[in-house]
């Protein structure tokens, strides 16, 4: 592992497959730092998979291919006692559910002292124990001595996902993964929760369906539908001017005061198709109004990195030529 860049995350040509089949295909971002980046798609869009891909973490049967960097070191094809310094350390997650990522028999303040031991960021028990607290009290756990000494199951839902964050930012992370992290707490505790996250220096990659959480938390987005990315950029300008028909479908249907000629909520035609049977050409193009012959080609992509979209007739910009 050679370090090179300045990105905190530099995703390129990412493609995880399977038996032959792929299921994310050529994803290229990147994250810089202290940024915020929002990662959105409905289910089945490859969300979590590229995440898990990043993360060093695909089941059993995926394979990554591509590179991941994290601040100029490749992560793809490192070995497992490479990933896992990294992980915990330098890049970390926070999970929708935090029952499953906490141990049940353990404190959660051993819990927190715990990831700091394993990376030795603490030198002893007794500095790591009270670093701890600091931390818990830092991600506003009410009395945080007292609730450093209970078990997961004595938490409420908002207070383990507390935990879980203390844990994720403990180490001083370069690069913080939400996958989904407030999607099963109620509204004022999740509002509480994002304050927390977006408080932290960390660079972000916020995976979520909803898009309110984006363009409360991320100054970018990143849209992926079929395994593809299909737009990427601003949240502000993705979210007013849309280019991508997909990106136009996710807002329309995420706005309740929007319906269509008769009265009904909008949705996006049609549902995502199963991983790896979406169609050839634009993974979109079973589901959009605007396709034509165009469509049954792959769109290349328009734009920057950072801005840029992936559709042959851009909403509100020049149709794009082969
Ligand atoms: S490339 Fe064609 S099918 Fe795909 S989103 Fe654009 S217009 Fe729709």
């Amino acid at each position: 592992m050679t370090p090179t860049a300045e990105q905190v995350l530099d995703v390129r040509g990412l493609t995880v497959s399977t038996g032959g089949l792929d299921l994310v295909s050529d994803i290229g971002f990147r994250v810089g730092p202290g940024e915020r980046v929002g990662l959105i798609g409905e289910s089945g869009s490859g969300k979590s998979l590229t995440a898990a891909a990043v993360l060093g973490l695909l089941p059993d049967g995926l394979r990554a291919t591509g590179s991941v960097r994290l601040t100029g070191v490749e992560l793809l094809g490192a070995s497992e006692r490479a990933l896992s310094a990294v992980r915990g350390r330098r890049m970390t997650t926070v999970f929708q559910e935090p029952m499953t990522a906490l141990n049940p028999s353990m404190r959660v303040v051993d819990q927190v002292a715990e990831v700091m031991l394993v990376h030795r960021t603490r030198p002893d028990r007794r500095s790591a124990r009270a670093a701890a607290v600091e931390l818990l009290a830092g991600v506003r756990l009410p009395d945080p001595v007292e609730a450093g000494r209970a078990y997961p199951h004595q938490l409420s839902g908002g207070q383990r996902q507390r935990v879980l964050l203390a844990i994720a930012l403990a180490n001083d992370p370069e690069l913080l993964i939400c996958d989904e992290p407030t999607t099963a707490l109620d509204v004022r505790v999740q509002a509480q929760v994002l304050d927390l996250i977006r408080g932290a220096s960390a660079a972000l990659l916020f995976i979520t369906h909803d898009l309110a959480v984006v363009a409360s938390v991320c100054d970018r987005v990143l849209v992926m539908y079929g395994g593809r990315l299909v737009e990427a950029g601003p949240v502000a300008e993705i979210f007013r001017r849309p280019r991508h028909p997909y990106t136009r479908g996710l807002l329309d249907a995420s706005d309740l005061d929007s319906t269509d000629e008769r009265g009904r909520l909008r949705t996006i035609p049609g549902s995502v198709p199963a991983a790896g049977a979406f169609p050839e050409g634009c993974v979109f193009r079973t589901r959009c109004a605007g396709a034509d012959d165009d469509c049954v080609d792959l769109p290349p992509w328009t734009g920057t990195p950072e801005a840029g979209t992936a559709c042959w007739h851009p909403l509100g910009a020049p149709d794009v030529r082969a």
